[in-house]
């Protein structure tokens, strides 16, 4: 076996490149790429990688941006990159992971996450959707909520109760379903923004073949806590530039505009400024951490910050606008597969940032993961388990 070292792999990149028209068919070009093992460079060969270390992706990625070549956007399928392809590859079988994850990773298959349900947000464990086994199938009854991209997805992670009678984290399963199964209704729910990224999802009576439960039945929690702890680095940890993400938008404002800021406000993007970057840095931490092995408690810090950042830098930018800061571009109901935060108005980011803290898991959990989890305080006291 090779030793895979930042050189090799730039090797690697070129002469794929030799082969393989990065402004050709986009998904064939992508497709080969996966083939190649230059998706997921970490991943073992034949699921889009090499086996090499993660913190080579980046060195991939740069060497393939550099030449123009497609990324897996834009249909961002950041259910899929971020939370549906860590817990397969740690939990799926082989053939599993065969057959979801190359159209995972190049965009042609969009995944969601069917989890949440109208009873069991925070409290997930006491999720009530059915799964009932039927010959070499499970029957899935129950509704879902807030469901982000159901709307546009293939396939969705599902948890499902397959024992009522044992204790509520142990009776649960994990599965993939097929979005375009018979049963599945999905129903768009508006936001405050006015557009409908997320749903209501109603099964009935779907089947699920017993080949898509990912995991022994009844350990569907252990794996939900791998979606989940990779949920918090994915939506907190995204990598970004200087200035990247709101505050960038602030700061360029206040650079622009120079007849809207005040002395008062002055100090509060200073801080803000200073916040983000820091917010920043540990996020690349914490990327580094995750590439040595499997996200800790630790992602519940970066997505704390990141929502407590996100409203303020928004609260900030609209305070300076004033009126004009108060002026939405338009209430029209759109269907997107994730929010344009940098592209919209400042009342747009405003009101989109309010979701920021509770999805993904709400501020006041992430408070206990972190009080618990990471600083060892005492725990709640509990009844449920
Ligand atoms: C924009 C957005 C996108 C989402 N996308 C998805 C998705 O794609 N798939 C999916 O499955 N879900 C999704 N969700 C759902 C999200 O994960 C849940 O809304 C979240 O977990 C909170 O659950 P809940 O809404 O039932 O609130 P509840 O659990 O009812 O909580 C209500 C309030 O009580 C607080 N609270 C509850 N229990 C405690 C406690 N023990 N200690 C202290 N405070 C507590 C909460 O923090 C919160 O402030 C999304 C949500 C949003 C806003």
């Amino acid at each position: 076996m090779p030793e895979h070292t930042a050189d090799r792999l730039r090797g690697l990149v070129a002469e794929f490149l030799r082969t393989h028209d990065p402004r050709g068919d986009r998904a064939g070009f992508l497709r080969a790429r996966f083939d190649a093992g230059l998706a997921w460079v970490h991943h073992p060969p034949g699921h889009g990688g090499l086996g090499a270390p993660p913190q080579l992706q980046a060195v991939v990625d740069a060497a393939f941006a550099e030449a123009g070549a497609p990324d897996n956007r834009p249909r961002r399928n950041s259910i899929g990159l971020g939370m549906a392809a860590p817990t397969l590859l740690r939990h799926a079988t082989e053939a599993q992971c065969r057959r979801w994850l190359r159209p995972l990773w190049t965009g042609e298959e969009l995944w969601c996450q069917l989890f949440s349900e109208p009873e069991a947000g925070s409290d997930l464990a006491s999720l009530r959707t059915r799964a009932v086994r039927d010959g070499a199938d499970w029957v899935v009854d129950g509704q879902k909520v807030w469901t982000s991209m159901a709307h546009e997805a293939r396939w969705a992670i599902l948890l499902a109760r397959t024992d009522p009678a044992v204790a509520k984290h142990r009776g649960i399963t994990y599965f993939v379903c097929d979005m375009t199964a018979p049963g599945v209704q999905v129903r768009p729910l508006r936001q405050l923004t006015g557009e409908a990224e997320f749903n209501e999802v109603f099964l009935t009576g779907v089947r699920v073949p017993d080949a898509h439960r990912v995991g022994a039945v009844g350990e569907g929690w252990q794996i939900a806590r791998t979606t989940l702890m990779n949920e918090r680095v994915a939506i907190g940890g995204r990598p970004l530039p200087r200035e990247g993400g709101m505050v960038g938008v602030l700061a360029r404002l206040w650079r622009e505009r120079p007849e809207l800021r005040t002395a008062g406000l002055h100090e509060e993007v200073l801080r803000s400024w200073v916040r983000a970057e820091a917010a920043r840095l540990s996020a690349l931490r914490l990327r580094q951490l995750v590439a040595a092995g499997a996200p800790g408690p630790e992602g519940s810090a970066v997505k704390l910050s990141f929502a407590e950042l996100n409203q303020r830098i928004s609260g900030l930018e609209v305070e300076l606008l004033g009126a004009e800061g108060l002026r939405h571009d338009d209430w029209a109901m759109r269907r997107p597969v994730e929010p344009d935060l940098l592209g919209r108005t400042a009342t747009y980011r405003y009101l989109r940032a309010r979701g920021n803290s509770i999805e993904g898991g709400t501020s006041e959990i992430l408070r206990t993961v972190i009080a618990e989890r990471v600083l060892g305080l005492p725990a709640e006291p509990r009844v449920d388990r």
